[in-house]
Formats: structure tokens, sequence, C-alpha cells
């Protein structure tokens, strides 16, 4: 099932002025996925489906961007969730692969040869 949801957009209005405490906090601290780069291979996006009791997600990036992946695990199984917020929210998933393998993905998706 696609998830489809209202929300605000990231929010990364700042005030000119010295950093403040919360500024700080407001801070990156999350990975950013680069751009795609040339040659950058198509990744087959499912609809999220809920497949197992629990997910664990392993890695993430920023959540500042409008498109956000979490590499997750499930039993002995991974995947990529994407986050799509550029219109509403769209969750969608990578095909259940492996460890090795989606941590392949994974990597090429954060280097940009792969989205
Ligand atoms: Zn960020």
């Amino acid at each position: 099932m696609t998830v489809v949801r209202k929300t605000p957009g990231p929010a990364k209005h700042r005030l000119p002025g010295p950093p403040d405490v919360l500024e700080l906090i407001m801070d990156c601290v999350g990975i950013h996925a680069a751009a795609k780069q040339p040659g950058c291979e198509e990744i087959r996006w499912f609809k999220s489906r809920p497949r197992a009791a629990s997910v664990r997600v392993r890695r993430h990036t920023c959540d500042c961007q409008p498109v956000a992946y979490e590499l997750c695990q499930a039993g002995g199984l991974m995947f990529v969730r994407r986050y799509d917020r550029s219109d509403g929210v769209l969750i969608e998933e990578s095909e259940w692969l492996r460890p090795p393998a989606a941590e392949h993905l994974w990597t090429r998706i954060l280097l940009g040869q792969s989205r």
C-alpha cells in the first residue's frame, strides 16, 4: 500500500546572526546522499507493504532532504526504504535482498550511482 500523507516540507530557514544552541542542535548531522552521477542506475521501487512483524532501521540519510533513505533489516533480509516528500509523502522500498547485496545497494545510493 502506498502511504501518502501531507506533511510540511523541511524547514531550514535560519535567521542571520551568530549560531546559538538551537541552531547547533538543528544542524544536519546525518548523511546526505550524493547527487545523481552520470550513468546512475535506476532502482525499481515497490509499494511499501507490511511484510515483517518488525523492521529495524540500520542506517538512514538526513531527514532535511525531500527524499530520504533508510537501510532496513527484517529477519535475514534487508532492503532500502525511500521517503519522497516532494509531493505529499510517498514511501517505497527496494527489493528485499541478502545483507551484502543490500549494503552494496545502500553504498551506491549514497554515492549517487543508483536511485
Ligand atoms: Zn541534512
